[in-house]
């Protein structure tokens, strides 16, 4: 029976069943293993007398052999003839009914079992080595009773102690035959037999008793309950085996030598590998009715099984944490190995910390003479900080850049500075024309250079108009000064931290623009443009002025602090050039600090220049126009300037000129693809007639015929045309690709616009002559300067209606300024004419065109009270005169902004004579004589003299 369920659960292996039961039968299983496997494994027979000496019932063993042995407990002494070593030849069992009886401590002693004692009574050992000596090697072995009130944990102790009459009452009364294998010192090595049942003591020390062999009650070996209960009983063994290998190797041995089970068998063979308590087991010992033995081994193998279910389940918790344990140690060594390999397999260097801290060492240490110590030092302690630091961390990250911007800096690193003033001049005027205060202070700046050996850091101010070149100017002196040029635009600027930058300690924390601009050039002394700076915007938090302030002044900057950086940077090689289109707005300390070089704006003639050798060459070749395929007349050009770009700057007049020459270049493209399509015979006819003609295009009407009568002007290859392939043929293309040099489109004012339109700029000037109450002043915007008119009428007259109202969208100042020249107007008419009851009896109406453009400013106050005094005495104003110039109540005359721009826009306007506040007559004078050309100007100090002038 146990045979099947031996061979059902060898598969399953359980460690922590083995350990508990290592514990559990210490006593009893590592000697029996020790048994099986070791001193008498060459005797098959030890084996079999080891399970089996009890055959008592004389039940049927299977295994031939065994049966042999089997048969009876007699036949079995007889033998063990064989094997002297254990029984001696006269050997009988049942002669044994007087035995030493030995004490067993902890469980009684099973038929068929092996068990190891401990003698520490030497006289008990000395007759138990006599008795083996003597042939008779037999004992009775009787679990000992606990004593009253103990827990019996210190039985074994106590138990040598015991003698004669008191051991006697401590043992049980029924206890197992057995035999002594064999004794080793004080270990003595036993084998149940059969039940004994002790009936008295005999002698007292050894403690000897006589006994009684029991036999198990009679049964019926076909009883179905029994044979049930026996059934459940292995079922149960056979799932308590599963999880425990070494009951099941006691099982094969226990059936591979005593053949089949019986019940009783059954019975005593659950209850000695249970791990139930001493009393149960011998309780299982005592009980001779087969059927109450199997139950009392049933309930025993049960709990035994739910001890091994638990047992299995904590094994098995236990198992999946040390193996979810050991699967995140091993994917951490496989992180570990494939980032090895990308570093040396694949080049990858990831995040690893020494090859990071190495790049920056890398980086460091060709410029490391040139740092300054204190940088020197921080960087020394993020680089150590670095290696301390987990690489996934937040904080490394933050290290790690702060490190890549420390270490990227150029420290003391300077370009080569250009000092040649000749060289720098030619620079200078290969880009621009004019502008020749900023290439004159750009001049000095060099020679200054060149005295002192190094060049200083400067902040030039460049004011005007748009599209003066203000710009590109600071591009060119970079160019000529040989230093790195960087752009940045403070327009809208509110933030503090564009210009001194972030804390480090917020997220994506950026150092601010100056750093930027110095690791992206690479040298410590730039040309750096601030464009703009007129419209530097007004911070929640902080003043961004201030902190230009701080960039810009030369006394601080030398150590500018950065928030991101931490230490000083030196910027006092640093050339600063700022843009602004006005002064008014730049923050006063600021522009206290800067070096202001105005550009007014340019003059058509001016215009010419720019157009005819810079801006005209530039888009030529953007356009990819050769020089001999255009011709723009002086005519057409100079109409572009006076009718289509007549503002300051010259961006509008560029953008004229990419439009001509765009347009230009599609015409050229049509007509090469017109080339391309014509039959050869055709281009026999035309070519020659044409070949060395300028051709007018003359607008989009002739164009067609233009297309024809231009043959090929553009990339087409020759033998493209080729459509007949004779050699006649090529020869007529290559004809025609040389004359497509000669061909030229001629840009003149007839066709002017073709290219641009029509005239979008009218004349400021409205009036050839000037109606009474209508005057023309000089206004300044920040795009250049212009001429206004102002026009006062009358509303209506009466007793009492005198009043003055305003149009034009004037601003506050402006409006004071009416105000003031309506009061003074009014007392001037007093004096001239005092019977004018005018002003007292008229309302008046004072419109400054164009109304849609606001307007604010001082400057208008002579020219209106101009303007009412016409009105007043009826009288026009002088032709072709313009005036400008702030007027007090006393009729003193102040001075005004923008000269330079105000004469440019009267001359545009053809004004002949220009008024002048006496107070500018330096800022004229300073004029270039182009720009005066042709103008006649009158300085005044006093209104009475511009009255003199204009009536
Ligand atoms: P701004 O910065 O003053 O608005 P830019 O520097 O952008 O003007 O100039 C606009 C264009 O006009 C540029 O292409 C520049 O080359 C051209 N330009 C302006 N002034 C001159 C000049 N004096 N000579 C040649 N080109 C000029």
């Amino acid at each position: 029976m146990l045979k099947a369920l031996t061979s059902t659960c060898c598969s399953h292996t359980s460690f922590g069943a083995n350990i508990r039961r290592h514990v559990t039968f210490g006593d009893l299983t590592s000697p029996l293993l020790r048994v099986l496997q070791g001193q008498n494994r060459k005797s098959p027979y030890v084996f079999r007398r080891f399970f089996c000496s009890d055959s008592t019932d004389g039940s049927e063993p299977v295994d031939p052999e065994v049966k042999r042995v089997e048969s009876s407990d007699d036949e079995a002494a007889a033998d063990s003839k064989s094997s002297s070593a254990i029984v001696s030849t006269a050997f009988r069992p049942e002669d044994y009914l007087t035995v030493i009886a030995l004490p067993l401590p902890h469980r009684p002693l099973f038929p068929g079992f092996y068990m190891p004692i401990y003698v520490k009574d030497p006289k008990l050992l000395a007759a138990l080595v006599e008795s083996r000596k003597r042939q008779a090697p037999y004992a009775g072995a009787f679990l000992l009773k606990e004593e009253e009130g103990t827990d019996g944990s210190d039985l074994e102790k106590n138990m040598y102690e015991l003698k004669g009459k008191d051991l006697f009452n401590r043992l049980h009364e029924v206890g197992t035959l057995a035999q002594i294998t064999s004794i080793q010192g004080d270990q003595v090595f036993l084998i149940g037999h059969r039940r004994l049942r002790i009936t008295e003591m005999v002698s007292e020390d050894p403690l000897t008793v006589k006994v009684d062999h029991i036999k198990e009650k009679p049964y019926d070996k076909d009883d179905d309950i029994l044979k049930a209960t026996s059934f459940e009983v292995i079922s149960t063994l056979r799932d308590v085996l599963k999880s425990s290998p070494l009951w099941r190797d006691h099982a094969q041995t226990y059936t591979q030598h005593i053949g089949d089970f019986t019940y009783p068998r059954v019975a005593d063979f659950g209850a000695a590998i249970s791990g139930g308590n001493k009393l149960q087991c011998q309780q299982v010992l005592e009980e001779l009715d087969v059927h109450k033995r199997l139950q009392l081994t049933l309930e025993l193998v049960k709990k035994e099984m739910e001890i091994s279910r638990i047992q299995e389940s904590i094994a098995k918790a236990i198992e999946e944490k040390i193996s979810g344990e050991q699967r995140r140690y091993l994917l951490n060594e496989q992180l570990k190995a494939i980032k090895k390999a990308c570093k040396f397999e694949l080049g990858l260097e990831t995040d690893d910390k020494t090859a990071l801290s190495d790049k920056f060492r890398e980086r460091l240490d060709p410029k490391k003479e040139k740092i300054p110590p204190h940088v020197l030092q921080v960087i020394e302690e993020e680089l150590t900080k670095l290696q301390l630091l987990e690489a996934s961390s937040s904080e490394f990250n933050v290290t790690r850049n702060y490190l890549d911007w420390l270490t990227a800096l150029p420290w003391g690193e300077y370009s080569d500075e250009n000092f040649n003033v000749n060289q720098a001049h030619k620079i200078l005027d290969e880009d621009h024309y004019g502008l020749t205060d900023v290439k004159e202070r750009i001049l000095e700046f060099i020679a200054v250079g060149k005295l002192r050996g190094t060049s200083q850091g400067k902040i030039i101010c460049l004011s005007g108009p748009p599209g003066v070149g203000k710009t590109s100017i600071g591009r060119s002196i970079a160019r000529a000064l040989n230093r790195k040029f960087y752009r940045f635009s403070v327009g809208g600027l509110s933030d503090v931290a564009e210009i001194k930058g972030h804390r480090r300690t917020y997220i994506g924390a950026m150092p601010g623009k100056m750093v930027q601009c110095l690791k992206s050039v690479g040298t410590a002394n730039p040309l750096v443009l601030i464009d703009e700076i007129d419209k530097l915007g007004r911070g929640h938090a902080g003043d961004p002025a201030s902190a230009m302030l701080e960039l810009l002044d030369p006394e601080q900057n030398a150590n500018f602090l950065d928030h991101y950086l931490d230490v000083p940077i030196d910027l006092s090689k640093v050339l600063f050039v700022c843009t602004a289109n006005v002064l008014e707005t730049i923050p006063g300390p600021l522009l206290d600090r800067m070096e202001v070089i105005s550009i007014a704006g340019y003059i058509t003639d001016e215009k010419m220049h720019i157009a005819r050798d810079y801006l005209e060459k530039m888009t030529r070749e953007a356009c990819g126009i050769k020089p001999e395929q255009v011709e723009v007349t002086d005519s057409a050009l100079l109409a572009l300037i006076e009718n289509y770009c007549r503002e300051a700057g010259v961006r509008n007049l560029q953008k004229q000129i990419e439009k001509i020459y765009r347009k230009i270049a599609l015409q050229l493209v049509r007509q090469g693809a017109v080339g391309v399509q014509l039959q050869p015979d055709e281009l026999k006819a035309k070519s020659g007639s044409v070949a060395n003609e300028t051709v007018i295009v003359e607008g989009s009407d002739n164009t067609a015929e233009a297309e024809i009568v231009v043959d090929s002007a553009s990339d087409q290859n020759p033998n493209s045309t080729d459509q007949s392939g004779t050699s006649e043929d090529t020869l007529e293309a290559d004809k025609i690709h040389e004359s497509e040099t000669l061909e030229k489109v001629l840009v003149d004012k007839s066709n002017l616009d073709d290219f641009v339109g029509k005239p979008v700029f009218h004349a400021e000037r409205i009036y050839d002559q000037t109606p009474v109450g209508v005057v023309m002043g000089l206004a300044w915007t920040s795009m250049g300067g212009s001429t206004l008119y102002i026009e006062t009428s009358q509303v209506e007259q009466g007793e009492g209606k005198g009043a003055l109202n305003l149009t034009g969208q004037l601003g506050d100042v402006m409006k004071e300024s009416a105000q003031i020249a309506y009061t003074v107007a009014r007392a001037i008419l007093l004096e001239k004419d005092p019977e004018n009851p005018f002003f007292a009896n008229t309302k008046i109406h004072l419109h400054v065109p164009a109304g849609a453009t606001p307007k604010d400013g001082p400057s208008a106050g002579c020219t209106m009270i101009t303007s009412l005094l016409s009105l007043a005495l009826n009288k026009p104003v002088a032709k072709d005169l313009a005036m400008t110039g702030e007027v007090t109540l006393t009729r003193r005359i102040l001075p005004i902004g923008g000269v330079k721009e105000k004469t440019i826009a009267a001359r545009r306007s053809d004004v002949k004579r220009i008024v002048f506040p006496e107070a500018n007559r330096r800022d004229y004078d300073e004029l270039a004589p182009n720009v005066k050309e042709g103008i006649e100007v009158h300085f005044v100090d006093d209104y009475s003299q511009i009255f003199e002038l204009a009536f």
